[in-house]
C-alpha cells in the first residue's frame, strides 16, 4: 500500500504557511518585538530569571500561542517566559544586584551555578542516566532502563526544545552544564541492548526532544527496530512538545512527509507507534497548524497519547483540564497522564498541593465521558515508581490519603492501595508519612535493599 500521497495536503488547509524556525534565548530576549508591549521592570524580571534557569522561546509561540492582551496572567506566557517569582525572593535579589551593577558575564555565570545548585537540579534517579543502565558490566550511557518492560533512551541529537517549559524537570541540561547533560550517541548500542533484553516490549525515546532532530537521524534509531531478533519490541513511543511547539515539523518543514514515512513504515512493520506529546493547556490545540499536524499524525497510523503536569499559574483548574482532555479526545488525542510538578528547578512557582491536584482531577474527571477518562494521576515520577494519589478518605476516623503505584521498581508493588497521612501542604512523595502509625511504607525497605544492592 502506498499511502504516502494524503499526506500531502488537506484541502482545507490551504490557508497554511511554511514558516521559518526563529528563535530567541536569554542573550537576545530584548529583540523580541512583543516584548516592547511589557513594562521595563518585568523585562529585567526576565533578564535577571533567565541568566538562571533555562529560557528559549520560538516566534510561532510568540504570535500564536499567547495571548498578549493578557499578560501576565496568560497561560502560555506563563509556560515560556520568566517570571520573577520562579527565583526565591534571596535568589532573585542576589542575581538582580550583579544585572543593575552591569556585571561581567563571568560573574553572572558563577553566580547562576551556585543558584542552581540549590534547586536540586537532579530530582529522582535523573543522574542515574549517566552510570551503567544495569549492573552486569554494561556501560551505556543515555538509557534509563528503570521498569522491566521499558526502556528510556536519550539520543544525544534530541538534546534541546523547540522552546522551553518553564517548568521542566530536566531543566539542568539546558543550561550548558555539561555534567548535567544526559545523552547517547550510539544507535548501534541501544539495538545491541535491546536485542540482549528480551523482555523489553516498550522503546521510549525523550530527551530534550527527539522530533527536533533530522528525520534521518531519527531513522537511523528507529528504522533497524524492524529487523529481526528485535520483535519483542513492541511499541515505540517518542516523547515530545512539537505538536505544541512546532507543529511545523510535521507539515511544512522539508523532511516532514519523510517523518510520516517513517512512522507509516513502523506502523506497517507491525509497531505500535505512540507520540507522547505534552500538552499543558487546551490552547496549545487551538491553531490550524497544530490540528493539521495531528491529523497528519494520525493519518499514518500512529497513536497521540496526552500528558503533562498539573500546575500552578497554567493549569491549576478543573475547567482547563476537562477542555483539555475533551479536546484532545476530539481530535484523536488519548489522554494518558496527568503528573504532579517535580521537585526541582522553579517548583516553588509552580507546585500545587497534592490534596488540591487530587480535587481539580475530580472535578475534571466529573465533567468528561468516559473516553476522556483514560487520564490517570495525579501522579507523581519519584525514585521507586509513578505513585498516583487515588484519593482522599477516612479510615477508623483518620484522614488519609489512598495511593497506589501505577508503575514501580517491582512489578509485585503496582495495583497495591497503600495509606498515608493526610497532609494538605504536602507536594511530594518525600513529605508523606505513613498512615495508622506505621514506621513505614510497604516497599521501603524492599526499595532500600535495591538501591543497596546497584550502588544507587
Ligand atoms: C513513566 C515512565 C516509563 C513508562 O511507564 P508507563 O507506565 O509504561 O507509561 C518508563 N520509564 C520511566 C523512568 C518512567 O518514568
Amino acid at each position: 500500500m502506498n499511502s504516502v500521497l494524503k499526506f500531502y495536503r488537506d484541502p482545507e488547509m490551504g490557508s497554511i504557511e511554511p514558516r521559518d524556525f526563529k528563535v530567541y534565548n536569554d542573550r537576545n530576549l530584548d529583540r523580541i518585538e512583543a516584548l516592547e508591549r511589557v513594562p521595563e521592570s518585568m523585562r529585567f524580571d526576565m533578564r535577571v530569571v533567565a541568566s538562571v534557569l533555562p529560557f528559549r522561546i520560538n516566534e510561532y509561540v510568540i504570535d500564536e500561542l499567547i495571548d498578549w492582551d493578557n499578560i501576565p496572567d496568560d497561560p502560555m506566557f506563563q509556560l515560556t517566559f520568566p517570571q520573577r517569582e520562579m527565583l526565591s525572593p534571596e535568589a532573585y535579589e542576589r542575581m538582580a544586584a550583579l544585572h543593575r551593577r552591569g556585571a561581567e558575564r563571568k560573574e553572572i555565570a558563577a553566580l547562576a551555578k551556585e543558584l542552581r545548585d540549590e534547586l536540586n537540579p537532579h530530582p529522582a534517579g535523573q543522574m542515574e542516566l549517566n552510570r551503567p543502565s544495569e549492573d552486569d558490566g554494561e556501560v551505556m550511557n543515555g538509557l534509563q532502563h528503570k521498569y522491566r518492560e521499558t526502556v528510556l533512551f536519550f539520543p544525544s541529537q534530541g538534546q534541546t526544545c523547540h522552546s522551553y517549559c518553564t517548568f521542566c524537570f530536566r531543566w539542568a541540561q539546558f543550561v550548558g552544564d555539561k555534567e548535567l547533560r544526559i545523552a547517547s550517541t550510539d544507535a548501534d548500542l541501544l539495538h545491541q541492548y535491546l536485542r540482549q533484553h528480551p523482555a523489553i516490549s516498550d522503546l521510549l525515546m525523550t530527551g530534550g526532544d527527539p522530533m527536533v532532530m533530522k528525520t534521518r537521524n531519527l531513522r537511523g534509531y528507529l528504522e533497524a527496530l524492524l529487523e529481526p531478533g528485535l520483535e519483542h519490541v513492541q511499541t515505540v513511543r517518542i516523547g515530545t512538545k512539537a505538536l505544541s511547539f512546532w507543529p511545523y515539523r510535521f507539515v511544512t518543514e522539508s523532511d516532514a512527509d519523510d517523518l510520516l514515512r517513517l512512522l507509516e513504515q513502523l506502523v506497517e512493520g507491525g509497531k505500535h507507534v505512540a507520540l507522547m506529546a505534552h500538552y499543558n493547556h487546551p490552547n496549545e490545540l487551538r491553531t490550524p497548524i497544530a490540528r493539521e499536524a495531528i491529523r497528519r499524525v494520525r493519518d499514518t497510523g500512529a497513536e497521540i497519547r496526552a500528558q503533562g503536569p498539573l500546575l500552578r499559574h497554567i493549569n491549576d483548574d478543573a475547567q482547563a483540564w476537562a477542555d483539555l482532555w475533551r479536546e484532545q479526545v476530539r481530535l484523536g488525542i488519548i489522554p494518558y497522564y496527568m503528573f504532579v510538578e517535580r521537585d526541582t528547578g522553579a517548583r516553588r512557582y509552580f507546585e500545587v498541593p497534592l490534596a488540591r491536584a487530587w480535587e481539580i482531577y475530580r472535578e475534571a474527571m466529573q465533567q468528561v465521558s468516559g473516553l476522556a477518562r483514560t487520564a490517570r494521576g495525579p501522579s507523581m515520577s519519584a525514585d521507586p515508581g509513578k505513585v498516583e494519589i487515588q484519593g482522599v478518605t477516612e479510615i477508623h476516623g483518620e484522614k488519609v490519603f489512598v495511593l497506589r503505584f501505577i508503575q514501580g521498581r517491582n512489578p509485585d508493588w503496582v495495583q497495591r492501595p497503600f495509606f498515608a497521612r493526610y497532609d494538605e501542604n504536602a507536594t511530594w512523595l518525600n513529605q508523606l508519612k505513613p498512615a495508622f502509625g506505621e514506621e513505614k511504607f510497604f516497599f521501603e525497605d524492599e526499595f532500600e535493599a535495591m538501591k543497596a544492592g546497584h550502588g544507587v
